[in-house]
């Protein structure tokens, strides 16, 4: 048992003055920070409880959504407004877990969770350059059919878990943050970090900086969107290939189309390439699959994941399909 104290924070300033103390840590639902405790791959001195904090979840004045970082990612599932105007996000959030989690988990805590790559729980016997900053990486070499083909690095290939981040990357979310600095905002494609050299460094937050908020913009064609989850069982799986979509078209043409995808990069992957070669174009199976494609071609399979090359693109290709409700 590693000692550590626990407080409830009051509110936002409150949680920073408290999570301003070394070795603090902001505490969610505890659905994946209390699991790492428990086999001490975390090792927090101070828990500041953040869910007392806003879990509203509130119109803005253009026309979007404010989410409060503590709504459950139950109710956020569940919220009317949410499942008509961008049904991508209640299906991908849906799609993680089970019942019992996503009562628990928090919107700040589902951006922040942590890999599930199997060598970085074993820290009896596993070289992690995560979790053991220049260890060395036993995936690369190893048994590596989960991990990353996008964006990986030479030091680690390890998959971004969450499916509500891909949707959240689709819609073009903005994460509202709080620190001693001030407030900021940050679109949530440019929260996670890529691995490279240091994958221990996950995302661009600074000590201490808060999440009290993610902001879904305006998208009205987002009401059109979907999210479809592949994985080796039918709940309670990670994806090995998940992509969040929604597609607006006019006669039989792409007008706009929002992509990205989960289970095959290193963090919420936005399909900026394949969102590009749709716009503009026809609205069919080829075309998808050629954008699909152009996503693709910066992809760097593994030895044991290659498949996820081409079900990436059959997932994308079917999605778009799907979406066009044979208007196409
Ligand atoms: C068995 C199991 C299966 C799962 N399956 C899936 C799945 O299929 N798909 C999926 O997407 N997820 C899955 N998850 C992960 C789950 O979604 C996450 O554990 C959950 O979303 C984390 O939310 P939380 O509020 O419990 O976070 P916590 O565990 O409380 O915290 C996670 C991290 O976020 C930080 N944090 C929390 N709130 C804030 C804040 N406001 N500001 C700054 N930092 C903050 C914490 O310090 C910590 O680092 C699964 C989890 C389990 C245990
Ligand atoms: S892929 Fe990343 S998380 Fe997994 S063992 Fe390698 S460095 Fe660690």
């Amino acid at each position: 048992m590693i000692p550590f104290t626990y407080a409830r924070a009051a509110d936002a300033a409150d949680a920073l003055r408290q999570g301003a103390v070394a070795g603090a840590r902001y505490l969610g639902g505890g659905t994946n920070l209390v699991d790492l405790m428990r086999e001490t791959i975390e090792r927090p001195g101070a828990l500041v409880d953040v869910t007392g904090l806003s879990s509203a979840i509130g119109e803005t004045d253009d026309g979007g959504l404010l989410i409060g970082a503590a709504a459950r990612n139950t109710a956020v599932a569940e919220h009317r407004a949410v499942r008509t105007r961008y049904p991508m996000l209640a299906r991908a959030i849906v799609a993680g877990a089970s019942p019992q989690i996503r009562n628990m988990a928090t919107v700040g805590g589902n951006l922040l969770q942590r890999t599930r790559c199997p060598y970085f729980y074993d820290d009896d016997g596993s070289r992690c350059n995560k979790r053991a900053p220049g260890q060395g990486c036993d995936a690369i070499g190893g048994f590596n059919r989960t991990h990353a083909i996008l964006g990986g690095s030479s030091a680690c290939v390890a998959v971004h878990a969450s499916d509500m981040c891909v949707a959240l990357a689709a819609i073009g979310a903005v994460v509202h943050l709080s620190s001693a600095d001030g407030e900021r905002r940050l679109p949530l494609t440019d929260l996670h970090r890529l691995p490279g050299d240091h994958p221990e460094i996950e995302t661009v937050l600074e000590p201490g900086e808060l999440i009290t908020a993610v902001e879904l913009p305006a998208l009205p064609f987002a009401a059109r969107s979907t999210y479809r989850k592949v994985r080796d069982r039918a709940s309670y799986a990670f994806a090995l290939v998940s992509v969040a979509a929604a597609l607006e078209l006019d006669r039989g043409t792409v007008q706009d189309v929002r992509l990205a995808l989960g289970g095959v990069a290193t963090k919420p992957w936005r399909a900026w390439k394949a969102e590009e070669a749709l716009k503009g174009r026809p609205a069919t199976k080829d075309g998808f699959r050629a954008a699909a494609g152009a996503e693709l071609a910066d992809a760097r399979p593994l030895r044991d994941n290659g498949f996820k090359v081409e079900l990436a693109r059959r997932t994308i290709t079917a999605v778009l399909d799907e979406l066009t409700g044979g208007e196409a």
